[in-house]
């Protein structure tokens, strides 16, 4: 402090003077920018339009697009001060290389010639599935295009997949195996117009806000959610339904079994659009009320009261997220869902859909962009057709596209620990923080021959372990599009210059497949995003997922365009949903009902991990902070984790709420929580946000995977809590 300011001589006028802009009105002159650049939120798949004020080459501010569709110009704590992590201390500045145990400065030929050597010497020593990489949901489609193109075929590796299977492959998984591909069915304007909404494990207050908003100018629904805990989407429902942990299958076809038997389905719709009506009606048989009230702890007249709510809507939207998607029956519960859906015909009718809401701002565009679980496309791996029609548009022969996925995230992570992928990239993602079963993950690391993460931000806990760091521009700093959870692709918009010489992937990756000496054979040509695009519209026309109808131009001007958009499409509303004629994407046509079966969670309490651990997020925080720990105003409003716990158990474990406490399974421990003692929690139960790498959940979390989906189950483990010794 200056010696004029402890006297008051400096009340720092300039610092804290209003002034009035012509679009935000009287605001802080210091937010007042000179130019306002339009683009979308990079933090969640909700999509929000935004513009971002741009003063003297620095971003100062950001508004709401009030004419936006998705959001009509609100915006959550984290979109109103995304500005600010683009200045945050923890940017990733210039490349590190490791040398002496040390990561030092170099220059980004030195990076990438150091990592091409490296890759080489690995592919030639082991082959070229001695390569894995791990991405994202972070980056544009243009970049997981590209990506994709130079990983599989010029790295020649197929063991390349993203966290998005730490989120959303279970709805992947779950909308192939009933609807023969992927892609959210319904609209958020559903959420408008749906007369019964029932919410599955998904807590929208907190994680989509902006989605909330939308339900709430909704106001005829019934709103029924499903959590174990007392969410604040649960607080605010019609109906709340406090299942027991991962009980949510059990309830679905107990729904089901009350439908069937009182006839609330549509025989019609089921006769025209499905097969499997029979074997799923015989796997429901046994999901009495009585019996699935053992199983969820609901009163069976409560599980009756939901079954006949939904089979009388006019229009029901089935909405769900993590809640469902991080469990070890998570794609069998999609399943569920869209078995519930399809006996009932609410699908591909306005209000009515099966609807995932996706996680990250572009989750989406890697699952388009394909080579992770399918092609480009959404085509398949093992369909010929699908690898023929690729390979013409692209011009190789058909015998380079591979015939099969490889490996899943955490099957990586484990052909890592085998030592089979001697050589990592990951991209634009926190592992250390986000992967369950931290101690297996650290181990699987420390043996790579060689390590390189790309990002925006360093040191990172994974970042800090690697030999090679390049460093990312991240949302603001460069250009491409975004997919939201309704399909809808959205303009990202060049603000600013990234820090230091951190560069764009996309610029990232030419650079890269120049070095592997296969950029004019991928990349004929390309310098920028759009180039990617134009390829990218060709490669998607006539899927369902076609943008051949786009341009930037029509995206910016219609504030974001659902797909599918085929050439020649003039109305974004004539596709608003998918399924709307009743053709799926499967080889007769038809939808599956597939019978699914309930199990109890992999790890139950015992006398000495007597709770069951939920983990989840909370509004002021984006996954593992990268992005938001260093922002002021949200570190502020969540500095630090916490445990809850229901009044009870804290009374017979004699902790008062201002205690800190341990939590502890059989894998680790994690330290010093602070602890909230509230009903929101049910007795046997403690709820811990994933989000702090100093108070890392995974620490105790377990390596269970769904068999489908390869999505782990951090939703459920067996814990104690105890008091922190100092
Ligand atoms: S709801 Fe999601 S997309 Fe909208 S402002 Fe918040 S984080 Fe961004």
């Amino acid at each position: 402090m200056t010696l004029k300011r402890a006297l008051g001589l400096d009340t720092r006028a300039e610092r804290y003077a209003y002034a009035v802009d012509p679009v935000m009105g009287y605001t802080a002159a210091a937010k007042i920018p000179d130019r306002w650049v339009s683009t979308t939120c990079g933090y969640c798949s909700v999509g929000c339009g935004m513009f971002i004020g741009v003063k003297d080459g620095r971003a100062v501010s950001v508004r709401g697009n009030p004419d936006h569709p998705v959001n009509g110009g609100a915006l959550c704590p984290k979109g109103l001060s995304e500005h600010d992590m683009l200045h945050v201390a923890t940017r990733a500045r210039y490349p590190l290389l490791r040398r002496n145990q040390r990561l030092e400065r170099v220059s980004w030929d030195d990076a990438i010639a150091t990592m091409v050597r490296r890759f080489r010497d690995v592919t030639q020593t082991y082959g070229p599935e001695a390569v894995g990489v791990l991405s994202t949901g972070q980056l544009v489609t243009e970049e997981f295009y590209t990506l994709g193109k130079l990983v599989q075929l010029g790295l020649g590796t197929r063991h390349y997949d993203g966290n998005t299977t730490l989120c959303m492959a279970t709805a992947v998984s779950g909308y192939k195996r009933s609807f023969g591909s992927d892609g959210p069915p319904g609209a958020y304007e559903d959420l408008e117009r749906a007369d019964v909404v029932f919410l599955i494990g998904a807590n929208i207050a907190d994680n989509h806000p902006i989605l909330w908003q939308r339900l709430e100018a909704n106001p005829g629904k019934t709103l029924i959610v499903a959590d174990p805990r007392v969410s604040k989407t649960a607080m605010l429902a019609d109906l709340h339904l406090a299942v027991k942990p991962r009980s949510d299958l059990a309830l679905v076809n107990g729904m089901i079994h009350i439908l069937i038997e009182h006839d609330l389905i549509d025989h019609e719709y089921i006769a025209a659009h499905t097969t499997g009506f029979e074997a799923l009606r015989e796997s429901v048989r046994e999901s009495t009320p009585e019996r699935v009230s053992e199983i969820t702890g609901l009163p069976p007249e409560l599980i009756y009261k939901t079954a006949v709510l939904y089979g009388n809507a006019r229009a029901g939207f089935i909405g769900w997220t993590m809640g469902v998607n991080h469990s070890t029956k998570g794609t069998e519960t999609v399943n569920a869902i869209n078995n519930l859906a399809l006996l009932t015909g609410n699908i591909g009718r306005s209000g009515a859909a099966p609807f995932s809401i996706t996680g990250q701002c572009n989750a989406m565009g890697t699952r388009e962009a394909g080579f992770t679980s399918s092609l480009p496309g959404y085509r398949k791996f093992e369909c010929a057709e699908d690898r023929e029609a690729l390979a013409a548009i692209w011009r190789v022969p058909a015998d380079r596209i591979p015939t099969a996925r490889g490996l899943a995230y955490p099957d990586i992570i484990e052909a890592v620990l085998a030592r089979k992928i001697r050589a990592l990239w990951v991209i634009a993602t926190n592992p250390i923080v986000s992967f369950p079963n931290l101690g297996v993950l650290r181990q699987a690391l420390e043996s790579l021959e060689f390590f390189v993460v790309q990002d925006g931000f360093h040191p990172t806990p994974t970042s800090d372990l690697a030999d090679l760091v390049l460093p990312a521009a991240i949302w603001g700093e460069k250009d491409g599009t975004y997919t939201n959870s309704e399909r809808r692709v959205s303009k990202v918009n060049r603000a600013v210059e990234p820090p230091g010489e951190a560069r764009s992937d996309f610029d990232i990756f030419l650079d890269l497949a120049a070095a592997f000496g296969c950029r004019d054979e991928l990349f004929p040509g390309w310098t920028k995003p759009e180039h990617a695009f134009e390829e990218w519209k060709r490669v998607s026309a006539g899927r369902l997922c076609d943008y051949s109808g786009m341009s930037y131009e029509a995206i910016e001007t219609l504030g974001g365009i659902q797909w599918p958009y085929p050439a020649g499409a003039t109305d974004a509303a004539d596709t608003r949903r998918l399924y709307a004629d009743g053709r799926f994407q499967t080889d007769d046509g038809r939808a599956r009902l597939i019978p699914t079966a309930w199990e109890p969670f992999p790890e139950p309490p015992t006398a000495d991990f007597p709770f069951v651990l939920n983990t989840g997020r909370t509004v002021e925080h984006w996954h593992t902070r990268t992005k938001t720990g260093e922002v002021p105003i949200l570190d502020r409003l969540a500095p630090t984790a916490w445990l809850e716990m229901n009044p009870r158990d804290a009374r017979a474990l004699r902790l008062k709420p201002s205690h800190r406490v341990d939590v502890v399974s059989q894998r680790g421990r994690v330290r010093n929580l602070e602890l909230r003692i509230t009903e929101t929690v049910a007795a046997g139960q403690v709820f811990v946000p994933f989000h702090w790498a100093d108070f890392n959940a995974n620490q105790v979390t377990q390596s269970a995977f769904d068999p489908y989906s390869r999505e782990p189950n951090y939703k459920q483990c067996a814990v104690r809590v105890e008091r922190t010794t100092p």
